[in-house]
């Protein structure tokens, strides 16, 4: 066993109390804090970095999935709300463009730094209350095991932020888990690999383009076999030369890491920064439109698809994403295709079938734990072939406006109640806030 000391107990200033906290600025947690803010909540959203957006900026994922679903030859939306208006948000600013075809499906492509600035605007417009550098370490619990409050580690000490009611967005579940809350992670082969992208500036985009997704695929086939994946896309963000590389993939002798762990975390930066490297160089050997490219940067953190996920009301299952499920408590409606970095250096789809979507419970967002906290996104109660599907940024951003809009009507009917259980909302009408503020809920 290792060795482990005390931590003397400390005192922290009450900095903010609101109706609603949410913890993690990523796709989920800006959904939640905006639609809770829209409810009529005083919102606070608290992120670890100096910046939001989660992997939408700081794994520069390069395409938003989730948003469509394919209709005979066109592309709807399968995600609406706070999502559709995002990426409408970023198009309307010439800094997005979908729906783009991919297999068989679409994404959006999009460039980082105006998801950056959006999500500021969107924020600061809302009125929430905003702590950046704000990495949530602790949870405080009442004596009935409901959450006072959440302990943020800063650079003058612990500062406390007290709620009603409480969203864990941090895609790891670190508020779930910090009050106890039942969770699992996936052994290897049941988890996702990582990846580190990388920008790549001074391409020939155009020749990029031109060559495609298969030709990278038969030069990796045939001079990339010492590469980390057997495949990838080079996405263009469509600013004049620069692509975003997804070729790469994190493990340690062929495991997954873990995302949780500081010594696996600080080995995947590196060896993330090293396989970039890696990627790159063999774009500029073999690729058509990279001879004169430079690799600009990395993304400001190795990406993580998948990690803790929580135990909660309802266990959504990949035999419920491949049967299409319907709930009737649905909150969320999605057709990603199961996506997998699981096996070897290879990525593998499962579609679903032409125009249609499954649903995702309000259940799943529901803690067997604190009775006044959600989760929202990618640690969501779900299994690992759920997950590889419902991970994705438009239903993650759609299941974040679910856990906010039940927040802060946990939070306002408990003034009333005396209580601020979220399991005792109507998810009739949450249904209906959804449905009004423009969510679908199946197609
Ligand atoms: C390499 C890679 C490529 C991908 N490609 C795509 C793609 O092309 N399109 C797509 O739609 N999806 C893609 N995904 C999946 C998608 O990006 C994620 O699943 C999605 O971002 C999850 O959203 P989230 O808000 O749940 O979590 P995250 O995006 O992980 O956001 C969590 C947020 O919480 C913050 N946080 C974490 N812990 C704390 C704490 N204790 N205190 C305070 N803040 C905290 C983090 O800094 C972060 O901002 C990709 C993922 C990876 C890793």
């Amino acid at each position: 066993m290792s060795r482990t000391v005390r931590i003397p107990a400390r005192e922290a200033e009450v900095v903010i109390e609101a109706d609603v906290v949410v913890a993690g600025g990523g796709p989920a947690g800006l959904g939640a804090a905006l639609a809770a803010s829209r409810a009529g909540a005083k919102v606070a959203l608290l992120e670890r970095y100096g910046f939001l957006g989660g992997n939408l900026t700081a794994a520069a994922v390069g395409t938003v999935c989730g948003l469509y679903v394919r209709s005979g030859g066109e592309f709807d939306f399968v995600t609406g709300g706070i999502a559709k208006s995002f990426a409408e948000s970023l198009q309307s600013r010439g800094a997005a463009i979908g729906p783009f075809p991919f297999k068989e499906t679409a994404v959006l492509l999009y460039v980082p730094w105006a998801a950056k600035r959006l999500a500021d605007h969107l924020v600061e417009e809302a009125g929430i209350d905003l702590l950046l550098h704000a990495l949530v370490s602790d949870v405080l619990l009442d004596e009935t095991g409901a959450l006072e409050g959440l302990v943020v580690a800063g650079k003058q000490g612990p500062k406390a932020v007290l709620g009603r009611v409480f969203v864990d967005a941090t895609g790891d579940a670190d508020i779930a888990v910090a009050a106890g809350a039942p969770w699992e992670m996936g052994p290897p082969g049941e988890r996702q690999f990582g990846s580190m992208q990388f920008f790549v500036q001074n391409a020939d985009t155009q020749a990029a383009l031109g060559a495609g997704l298969a030709r990278l695929t038969e030069e990796i086939t045939t001079h990339g076999t010492h590469l980390s994946r057997d495949g990838g896309a080079v996405i263009p963000t469509f600013r004049p030369g620069e692509m975003i590389g997804a070729m790469t993939r994190l493990g340690r002798d062929g495991v997954p890491l873990d995302a949780t762990d500081l010594f696996d975390l600080t080995y995947g930066e590196l060896e993330g920064r090293r396989r970039a490297e890696e990627a790159f160089e063999f774009l500029a050997a073999h690729m058509p439109g990279f001879s004169d490219a430079f690799l600009a940067d990395t993304a400001v953190q190795q990406g993580v698809r998948e990690t803790r996920h929580i135990v909660g009301g309802y266990t959504l299952t990949g035999d419920d994403v491949r049967g299409l499920a319907a709930f009737d408590d649905a909150v969320v409606s999605a057709a990603w295709p199961q996506e997998y970095h699981v096996s070897g250096r290879s990525t593998e789809y499962v579609f679903l079938p032409d125009a249609s979507s499954y649903q995702i419970p309000y259940r799943s967002l529901v803690v067997t734990g604190p009775p006044n906290l959600l989760v929202a996104g990618r640690c969501i109660s779900a299994d690992h072939h759920a997950l590889a599907s419902c991970r994705v940024m438009a239903p993650c951003m759609a299941l974040g406006e679910a856990a906010g809009t039940a927040a802060a009507m946990a939070a306002t009917e408990s003034t009333a109640r005396g209580g601020s259980a979220v399991g005792d909302i109507d998810v009739g009408v949450l249904q209906d806030h959804l449905v009004a503020a423009g969510a679908i809920l199946s197609v």
